[in-house]
């Protein structure tokens, strides 16, 4: 550790109230994208949370929430891009939290709220990060280009176009995502790939209305139709019977493949909590890591007909189901969705409608990218662990619309811990985790 580090550190540790009271001051404004409730307020709050440590900052007008880019020139060529989402989740059950969600409550060790990981304390992070920098060197060794959406968990429809019509303004050489955590054993991780998504709605409609079921031997039932369809799509194995669905999936190679060995023991946690015995296909060990390159094709919900007490006997009139296909690279879901059209029409299933509800690309930063290194060396400083490297995660984010358009390496390391509650009743964050995620984003931008 260089002199400069040493400072860096002592700044952030010195002025940690600063911060805590920052992300009091975000995760106090409700910003719920599904609902719509604070969002706007939220997206100025942001803007003016920037303008506060000195950046210069445009609230974007989008087809959905705004869109706040902030930037900063540093000394040199380089840019480095900071993605961070302001919308939360919505915090439902209430019962669950032991203070409102919207109430910030700060204890010796913790601040819990709604956002105070995902993403609001992540996104004051990275200003504090930048703040250190600035204190210790008095100019920044990169260009800083700040990106908060207000969709990310609606799936963030409008994130891809905003970055193709504002190429100029955004270009980067590389990307730090969010989503950063600790592992068990505070160990610190990066997840390099997430897999795309296609996400849609299944929908029969047979009759004006439900029938008597005393006509079953002559009216159409749109549940087992429905039923039917969906039985074509995958074998008892699991395999997806789409014509063509394998096409593009890229084989991992083996250094991808090992690198999951480092991973801690994922069978018991999931055993535990899920309650199962049994996982598909007999999968154990470190498969299950592994497996993550398997595409899936899940069924989310499904309804139609009675479902509620006693008998009621009719024969359902409609019928919906509500599927997600996750992608792995190289897949696409548009060409994923006009092989599933066709596959249901050539089997007599012209009839049920498609309805897309989201659509997300897969996207990986290689390993051995220099910023992966980076990163990764900057952890070990402030962990003094080594970083677990993931090739590829089970979920799906945006990542593509910054990666993928604009071909840069992205990474995520943050300041989350493996029980944050993200999404959840009491999401919290440790503010150790703050202050040497902090830390290691301000050696990031040093050495970018
Ligand atoms: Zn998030």
């Amino acid at each position: 550790m260089n002199n400069f580090d040493t400072t860096i550190d002592k700044y952030i540790e010195k002025n940690i109230e600063r911060y805590i009271d920052e992300v009091v001051r975000l995760c106090s404004q409700p910003s719920v994208s599904s609902t719509g409730e604070g969002v706007v307020d939220c997206a100025n709050l942001v803007g003016e949370l920037l303008s506060e440590h000195g950046i210069e900052n445009t609230i974007f007008k989008t087809d959905g929430n705004p869109i706040i880019v902030g930037r900063v020139q540093g000394a040199g060529d380089k840019t480095l891009l900071f993605y961070n989402h302001y919308d939360v989740q919505p915090p439902e059950p209430l019962d669950l939290w032991l203070s409102p969600p919207f109430e910030p409550r700060v204890t010796d060790d913790a601040i819990y709220a709604r956002g105070a990981k995902d993403d609001k304390g992540e996104f004051v992070s990275r200003l504090a990060a930048y703040d250190a920098i600035m204190d210790t060197y008095e100019e920044l060794p990169c260009n800083l280009v700040f990106l908060l959406e207000g969709e990310e968990e609606s799936g963030s429809p409008n994130i891809a176009k905003f970055v193709r019509e504002h190429e100029d303004l955004l270009k980067a050489n590389g990307a730090i995502w969010e989503e950063g955590k600790l592992e068990y054993g505070d160990q610190p991780s990066l997840l390099l790939g997430v897999r795309g998504v296609l996400y849609i709605e299944l929908l029969v409609n047979k009759m004006k209305i439900d029938a008597h079921s005393g006509y079953a031997h002559i009216l159409p039932n749109a549940a087992w139709h429905l039923n039917r369809a969906l039985a074509l799509l995958k074998d008892n194995e699991d395999n997806i019977l789409i014509p063509g669905f394998y096409d593009n999936v890229r084989q991992p190679t083996n250094e991808e493949l090992n690198a999951f060995d480092a991973w801690p023991d994922l069978e018991t946690d999931l055993r535990t909590q899920f309650g199962i015995d049994k996982f598909i296909n007999g999968v154990s060990g470190n498969q299950l890591r592994y497996a993550v390159f398997n595409p899936t094709c899940n069924i989310a919900g499904f309804g139609s007909g009675y479902q509620g007490p006693g008998t009621k006997t009719i024969i359902p009139a409609k019928a919906k189901a509500k599927v997600d296909f996750r992608l792995v690279p190289d897949q696409d879901p548009e060409d994923i969705l006009r092989k599933l059209r066709k596959f249901l029409d050539v089997n007599g299933f012209e009839d049920v409608e498609i309805n897309v509800l989201g659509k997300m690309w897969p996207f990986t930063t290689p390993m051995d990218d220099p910023l992966v290194r980076l990163t990764a060396e900057a952890g070990f400083e402030v962990y003094g662990k080594q970083t677990l490297i993931g090739p590829l995660s089970g979920g799906s984010s945006p990542a593509y619309a910054v990666g993928g358009f604009m071909d840069i390496p992205v990474v995520n390391p943050g300041i989350g811990y493996w029980d944050n509650r993200s999404h959840a009743p009491n999401e919290h964050i440790r503010i150790k985790d703050f202050i040497n995620g902090t830390k290691q984003i301000a050696r990031i931008i040093s050495r970018f």
